[in-house]
């Protein structure tokens, strides 16, 4: 078996069903490479054509136009002889696990090895019993697959996928039909097995849950290839959505408008713990849809910091370092102003905290120097006390300013009010920074 090359090598792949004025192109121009031994993910949204292009690389599937390289054979215009013998170094497992129904779980996996030709007889058999074994279902061998629940099954196809010991492995939505924890057991069995035998995978799902197994993902819409950062958007739109769905089905900014003040923090806190996952693999491109998302969520923090914390306005700049400069994103209780407003790092309170990243305290504005009243100017606002507090990313740059004014009972900001606004902004960091980086960092990796 040649290692000298990935295993599987995709250029200009186009793929059409249909003929004459029925045609549609389903596949465009897809080019990718899977070195050996990695997991890669194919993501993207019903009828992207993800399980058209596992076929084919599968050679399941005739290519019409392009190259798809398998195992160093080229499948296109390929005889029936070669792609068998490309098939019979692939394992598949499908959504659904077809499993001869007749045979038992030991004697459906005893099919596959013997598909692998490198066991046979007592020694087959042995082996599918360790498979078996592996996926949890020693004691379930001689089980018929329709005494086996949806997640047994699953395991049982995967066991026979693996046995013949292939060269990869390609899977179309192996845990779509399992609940959460049978998911995430499949999964676990299918990247250890497959790091033991050195499998190279392609799967296709979507479900989240398990793209953390991938050494990389691939993102199909509309039947082209995105670049990972769009992949990475994507995923975190479902991963917005699912923190939100599995609370409560209403709109983020309405939930985060109806919790109070444990519930803020126990909502941050779970946002956080799923937003850190992302933050070392995200490089994010901008776009609209999630930003807006994002915006708005913003806004509502900072709608709910408001009532939180007794002020009349509470506003949130982000630093935009290719700018040098501090742009306000978010002014609860400035509807006058529109767009955004650009402060140079280093002038004006929160221009100092952005230098600075400590927190300022300011009793009255207008007997601070640094204090611009542009803003007051133009909305005919009346600022007193500012609370003003750095928000520092994991490297402790700051990347963010939180700002309060005007504390409605009239008084100015106390050092309680300080020490309890950082709380918030400690559980609020983690999420902005990971959505930050989405908006800043115009993605450079494409998949190639
Ligand atoms: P996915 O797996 O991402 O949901 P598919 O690859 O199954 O997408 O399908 C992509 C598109 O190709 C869909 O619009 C589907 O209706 C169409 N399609 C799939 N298989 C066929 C077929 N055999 N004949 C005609 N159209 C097909
Ligand atoms: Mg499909």
């Amino acid at each position: 078996m040649s290692m000298s090359s990935a295993p599987i090598r995709v250029e200009g792949l186009c793929h059409s069903f249909g003929r004459g004025a029925l045609e549609k192109q389903i596949l465009f121009d897809l080019s990718f490479e899977i070195p050996a031994g990695e997991i890669v993910m194919v993501t993207g949204p019903s009828g992207s054509g993800k399980s058209t292009m596992l076929t084919l690389v599968g050679a399941l599937r005739a290519t019409q136009r392009g190259s798809v390289k398998v195992l160093g054979e080229e499948l296109r215009g390929a005889r029936s002889g070669k792609l068998e013998r490309v098939r019979s170094r692939i394992g598949f497992v499908f959504q659904q696990h077809n499993l001869l129904g007749a045979l038992s779980a030991v004697q459906n996996v005893e099919l596959g090895v013997r598909v692998g030709r490198r066991r046979s007889g007592a020694r087959a058999s042995a082996y599918a019993r360790e498979l078996l074994g592996d996926v949890g279902l020693s004691e379930r061998l001689h089980h018929k697959p329709e005494q086996l629940s949806g997640g047994q099954q699953q395991r049982v196809a995967i066991a026979r996928a693996l046995a013949s010991e292939p060269d990869i492995l390609l899977a179309d939505e192996p845990t779509a039909s399992l609940d959460k924890k049978s998911g995430r057991d499949v999964m676990e069995k299918i990247r250890t097995l497959a790091k033991e035998l050195g499998t190279t995978i392609l799967l296709v799902t979507h479900d989240i849950r398990i793209l953390d197994v991938a050494d990389r993902i691939l993102h199909l819409e509309d039947g082209r290839l995105s670049r990972f950062s769009d992949a990475a958007i994507e995923n975190s739109r479902r991963l917005l959505r699912t923190v939100v769905d599995n609370k409560q089905p209403q709109p983020l900014e309405e939930m985060i408008a109806e919790l109070d003040e444990r519930g803020m923090r126990d909502m941050l806190a779970d946002m956080a713990e799923e937003a850190q996952q992302f933050i070392e693999s995200i490089r994010m491109a901008s776009d609209d849809t999630v930003l807006g998302m994002l915006f708005r969520a913003l806004n509502a923090f900072a709608e709910r910091f408001k009532t939180l914390m007794h002020v009349e306005r509470a506003s949130i700049f982000l630093v935009d370092h290719a700018d040098e400069s501090l742009v306000l994103r978010v002014a609860q209780g400035t509807e006058a102003v529109e767009g955004d407003l650009r402060i140079p790092i280093g002038t004006g309170i929160a221009g100092a905290v952005a230098e600075s990243g400590r927190a300022v305290r300011v009793d009255d504005a207008y007997q601070d120097p640094r204090f611009n009243p542009e803003l007051d100017r133009r909305t005919g606002f009346r600022t007193r006390s500012i609370l003003c507090m750095p928000i520092l990313d994991t490297d402790g740059d700051v990347f963010a300013v939180a700002q309060l004014i005007n504390p409605t009972d009239g008084r100015p900001f106390q050092a309680d009010d300080e020490k309890r606004f950082a709380g918030f902004l400690d559980s609020l960091s983690v999420v902005l920074e990971s959505w930050w980086s989405m908006a800043n960092l115009g993605g450079g990796d494409t998949d190639e």
